[in-house]
């Protein structure tokens, strides 16, 4: 797993502790419990869309502010960049919250602007266009990546763009299948990180 010099992050929940209410949410918006939020945001006319919008942002402008890093984040992130990593945020919250979010936890530094996808820049996940995204930038095969996230939407993000995918901060097996590798947190990943990387440097 650790031999990638090209990692994707998932942003909430992954790298923060979760803090979204995505129920809160539904119903501050009137979305259905089965409908996904942005889908059907975007099915709205213009100017309720725009309502919508704005106050998503100002809702997750307050979390971004307050987010606290998850376990082993911080560590892991800062010991892929020390390697030489490339790192990139694929997130379905806006890029400018994100900054935020990164700001708010100490990794703001170690994440190129253009390198930090929201929702805007492409279709948002589970579409594989964020992932196709970076395998452009960084002229790497899909499967010399790999995508960390919390979601099934991760997951099928990783799947849709032929990258191996690796599922933190979820107990138990939610997804059978999706994922390459299972780990119970970043902290964790890390460990495996440096023990396969000490494999390749002997
Ligand atoms: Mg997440």
């Amino acid at each position: 797993m650790g031999n990638s010099r090209h990692w994707v992050f998932d942003m909430d929940g992954t790298l923060t502790e979760p803090v979204h209410d995505f129920a809160l949410i539904r119903r501050e918006l009137g979305v259905p419990a089965e409908s996904d939020i942005l889908q059907h945001l975007a099915t709205l006319p213009a100017q309720q869309a725009a309502q919508s919008h704005a106050w998503l942002m100002e809702h997750e402008h307050a979390l971004a502010l307050a987010a606290t890093p998850a376990p082993g984040a911080v560590a892991l992130i800062r010991a892929l960049q020390a390697a030489g990593c490339r790192l990139g945020i694929l997130t379905r919250n806006a890029r400018e919250l994100a900054q935020v979010t990164l700001a708010a936890i100490g990794l703001d530094d170690c994440f190129a602007a253009q390198e930090v996808i929201g929702r805007w820049e492409v279709a948002p996940k589970p579409s594989p266009a964020g992932l196709q995204f970076f395998v452009e930038r960084w002229k790497v095969a899909p499967a010399a990546m790999r995508m960390v996230g919390d979601h099934y939407y991760d997951l099928a993000t990783a799947h849709a763009a032929g990258v191996p995918g690796v599922l933190v901060n979820q107990p138990g097996d939610p997804w059978p299948g999706m994922a390459r590798w299972q780990v119970r947190d970043c902290a964790e990943l890390l460990e495996c990180w440096c023990s396969s990387s000490a494999v390749i440097a002997r």
